[in-house]
C-alpha cells in the first residue's frame, strides 16, 4: 500500500472500528493500577503483542514501547513511576528476534529513512543496537541500580522470538 493511499482514508476506518469498540466496552471507572503488578519495556514492532504474550489484558500491566525496546531516560522515568504509583513490582524488557534496529547499522538506518525521505537523514539518530544482548544486560542494569526503582522489584530480560513466540531468559 502506498502512503498516500492509507492518508486518503484519513481516520474513518478506524474511527468506525472504535465505535464497535465501544458497544463492548468493559472498562470504564478502571483506576490504572497494573492489575498484575507488571511493567513491560519492548519494542515497537507489529509482531509483538505485549499482553497477550505472558497471557495478560488490558489493566494489567503497564506496557512501554520503542524501537529496539530500549531503557531509556523516558523508559526510566515510566518505570519509577509504575513502581511506586502504579503496582508494579515485576519488570520485563523484552527485546526481539529479527528487529530493525539490531539488524541495521546506525548508517544503514540513515541511508533508509533518507531514501525514504528524499532527503538527508544524517543528522537524525536512531540508536542502532551493535549487540542485543549486551545492550539488554546494559539496560536491566540500568533498571536494577536506578536509584528510585522500588525496592524489591523483580527485574528481567527475555529475547522474544518473533517466529515462534517463545520468550528466552538472558541474565
Ligand atoms: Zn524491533
Amino acid at each position: 500500500m502506498s502512503q498516500n493511499a492509507s492518508a486518503d482514508k484519513g481516520f474513518d476506518d478506524l474511527l468506525a472500528a472504535n465505535r464497535g469498540y465501544v458497544d463492548n466496552f468493559d472498562m470504564a471507572g478502571f483506576d490504572g493500577i497494573a492489575r498484575a503488578g507488571v511493567a513491560i519495556v519492548t519494542c515497537m514492532d507489529s509482531r509483538i503483542d505485549p499482553l497477550g504474550l505472558v497471557g495478560l489484558k488490558p489493566g494489567d500491566a503497564k506496557i512501554f514501547r520503542n524501537p529496539g525496546g530500549r531503557v531509556g531516560s523516558s523508559a526510566l522515568e515510566a518505570l519509577v513511576l509504575a513502581t511506586h504509583l502504579l503496582g508494579v513490582d515485576r519488570i520485563l524488557v523484552v527485546p526481539h528476534t529479527r528487529c530493525a534496529m539490531a539488524s541495521n547499522s546506525e548508517v544503514e538506518l540513515r541511508e533508509r529513512v533518507g531514501a525514504s525521505a528524499g532527503k538527508d537523514a544524517s543528522w537524525m539518530t536512531f540508536h542502532a543496537i551493535e549487540d542485543q544482548e549486551q545492550a539488554l544486560r546494559e539496560d536491566l542494569a540500568k533498571v536494577r541500580t536506578h536509584p528510585l526503582i522500588a525496592e524489591g522489584t523483580l527485574v528481567g530480560g527475555f529475547v522474544y522470538d518473533v517466529d515462534s513466540g517463545l520468550l528466552r531468559p538472558v541474565s
